[in-house]
């Protein structure tokens, strides 16, 4: 009996992987992900981040159609981005679960990729980087506007009142707290 050639995660055989129905996993820490480091902001106490990851080929074939292989790409993990409220760092939690379909050549996957909205089209290899095509889809799925939930400080230009208990220490300002309230209800 032929012994299947194990599927290599940096060198996948797409179509092969699909046809066996082929399911790989690991972890892998953020940190040995160069592009998607760039843009985080972890402190520097914080514990470094797993991505838990998976992979499974799926295969159909519609009647009197060309065959689909696909590759069903899951991934979780934490990133620390920077928040932009308080512009400090803040742990959000990032989920990918993917579907990509794969097509014989990269004008047919340029094409199909433009059209569809819920799958990835990509033109079939037989060394895909799937390290690297995990990586792209964590990029894309970071949040454009990360945020904490409820911010841990308060903001320095909100939430406290113009004018301080001792008075306005501004000499050109009027000498008493009152006398700006007066002509700012004077102004209405
Ligand atoms: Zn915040």
């Amino acid at each position: 009996m032929k012994k299947k050639a194990a599927h290599q995660p940096g060198h996948l055989d797409v179509a092969a992987f699909a046809r066996e129905r082929g399911r790989l996993e690991g972890m892998q820490p953020v940190a040995g992900m160069v592009r998607l480091s760039e843009g985080l902001d972890p402190p520097a106490d914080a514990p470094a981040p797993q991505v838990q990851w998976s992979a499974e080929g799926l295969w159909s074939q519609p009647l009197g159609d060309q065959p689909q292989p696909k590759l069903r790409l899951r991934a979780q993990t934490t990133v620390w981005l920077t928040c932009q409220r308080c512009l400090q760092p803040v742990a959000l939690p990032l989920e990918i679960d993917r579907t990509l379909r794969f097509v014989r050549d990269e004008d047919e996957a340029a094409r199909l990729d433009e059209e569809e909205e819920e799958e990835d089209v990509l033109a079939l290899t037989r060394a895909l980087d799937l390290p690297a095509l995990l990586e792209d889809e964590l990029i894309l799925a970071l949040p454009i506007v990360p945020q904490h939930e409820t911010c841990p400080q308060a903001l320095p230009w909100s939430g406290e009142p113009a004018v301080p208990p001792g008075g306005v220490p501004d000499v050109d300002a009027p000498e008493h707290p009152f006398a700006v309230l007066k002509q700012l209800s004077r102004k209405e």
